[in-house]
């Protein structure tokens, strides 16, 4: 198997085409480029530009990130999903404060220590920053290399992944890193894209097994496809006389962790749970369309109910879980998606508009 650099190539096309007006491509700063390299984990650059530009206006360097407060960092990721990522980088900007007096690491394992910052992405930010020579492995690249080399195993085998990082690492030149590192990621999002790769426009195309065998919709080699398990789940939409909304907070961990949401509600008998957890009467409506919330691994349908609280509101009293929420004028607090137009739509209801 031929695994001649593909880095000359690669930094040839990068200077005519790669994306060099990227927001957090304007200055090389190791803050604004870990920020970008989170935020671009599962999300497309067009996704991400708007939030990177939001974030990086309320929180300019690492220090504004560690002192600011976890529901106003979950309150700008509102919308990007995998919300642990937040978590992660409020928590190693607390780190960096602390541990490297604000200062971003610049040793591989310094920086792979930090929450949320993997091998691929820690080499990309020293790469990207400090011009250090590290290879990159995210899901790009390991579409590019698998083509490249017309990978006859599934991504997700270990012995795939460890042939890959080898590959990767002969590939990255010694000169030129921090270009041929966003050059790879950029052919990845542009050019060997998912479905139907540009080959007429690759680099790459003289060297690559794939095209040459005419088969680049053979590869990557998938695995044996999963069939993702369904959980379901009944969110109490509880609105009393004000038209205030009943919120509580999740727990710290786990999916949507630490984000604001409706109660959700195991028991059958809702008034009765209402009763017991909150110490509230609640008078159930005809429960709302049934919203299908996709996650990696698996799918949560949701039933919204709606209800309204019977006497006395105050008995459900505000605490750090629990807060009744002004639907006309929302405060910054981290929402998942689903319960973020949820919401929205409760405030365009017309029985919504009556109430207040
Ligand atoms: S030639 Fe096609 S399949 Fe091969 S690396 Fe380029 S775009 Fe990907």
């Amino acid at each position: 198997m031929s695994e001649r650099p593909i880095g000359r190539r690669l930094l040839g096309w990068y200077d005519h085409h790669g994306r060099k007006t990227l927001p957090w491509k304007k200055k090389r700063d190791a803050y604004r480029i870990w920020v970008s390299e989170i935020m671009l984990q599962q999300t497309q650059v067009a996704t991400v530009i708007p939030y990177f530009q939001r974030f990086i206006a309320r929180f300019p360097d690492v220090r504004a990130l560690a002192r600011a407060k976890l529901d106003t960092v979950l309150h700008l990721w509102t919308g990007l999903g995998y919300y642990a990522r937040a978590r992660n980088l409020h928590r190693a900007a607390q780190i960096i404060a602390r541990q490297h007096d604000g200062a971003f690491p610049r040793s591989l394992e310094a920086v792979t220590e930090l929450p949320g910052v993997g091998r691929s992405t820690a080499g990309a930010i020293l790469a990207l920053a400090f011009g250090q020579r590290h290879a990159i492995l995210d899901g790009n690249v390991k579409r590019v290399l698998a083509r490249y080399h017309a990978l006859d195993t599934p991504l997700n085998q270990r012995a795939t992944e460890e042939r890959l990082w080898k590959l990767a690492e002969q590939h990255t030149p010694r000169t030129r890193v921090a270009d041929y590192t966003q050059a790879i990621m950029d052919l990845g999002a542009t050019v060997c894209v998912r479905a139907k790769p540009k080959c007429e426009a690759c680099p790459l195309r003289a060297g690559c097994r794939a095209y040459q065998r005419g088969a680049t919709h053979q590869y990557p080699v998938r695995a044996a496809a999963r069939t993702a398990p369904i959980k379901t789940t009944r969110m109490l939409m509880i609105r009393d006389d004000r038209g205030r909304v009943l919120l509580t907070r999740r727990p710290p961990t786990g999916v949507w962790g630490g984000l604001w949401g409706f109660p959700e509600c195991a028991d059958d008998d809702a008034r009765r749970w209402c009763r017991e957890n909150f110490g509230l009467d609640i008078r159930t409506e005809t429960a709302w369309p049934v919203l299908r919330h996709l996650f990696s691994h698996f799918h949560l349908e949701i039933t919204p109910i709606p209800a309204r609280v019977v006497g006395d509101t105050r008995r459900a009293m505000e605490n750090a879980e629990t807060v009744w929420y002004n639907v006309r004028r929302p405060d910054q607090r981290g929402l998942s998606a689903p319960v973020k137009r949820l919401l929205e739509e409760l405030r365009a209801s017309r029985s919504f508009s009556k109430d207040t």
